[in-house]
């Protein structure tokens, strides 16, 4: 027996919850993701790194794609970091 990480409600088993519809984190976390943003697969520390990959471009796509704080906010800096560094 479980309960709801967001609201408490008893949900058994079940990967989701009956009320309010929170994933529970149970199963693959690839499988988990589908639904959200295209990179809500990719672990939170791993897209907050990949951030930083190609400069300025790669943190905008993942401040435009990704719906985490963590990330957005590597993503932001890394634009910022870019921008400021930028010759
Ligand atoms: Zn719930």
């Amino acid at each position: 027996m479980a309960f709801c990480k967001a609201c408490g409600q008893d949900i058994g088993d079940a990967a989701f919850c009956p009320k309010c519809g929170a994933n529970q984190g149970v199963g693959a976390p690839g499988a988990a993701a589908s639904g959200e943003s295209p990179t809500a697969g990719i672990e939170e520390n791993i897209a907050g790194l990949l951030c930083y990959l190609f400069h300025w471009v790669s943190g905008l796509i993942f401040l435009l794609l990704d719906k985490r704080s963590f990330v957005r906010f590597h993503a932001g800096q890394a634009i910022g970091f870019n921008i400021a560094a930028a010759p």
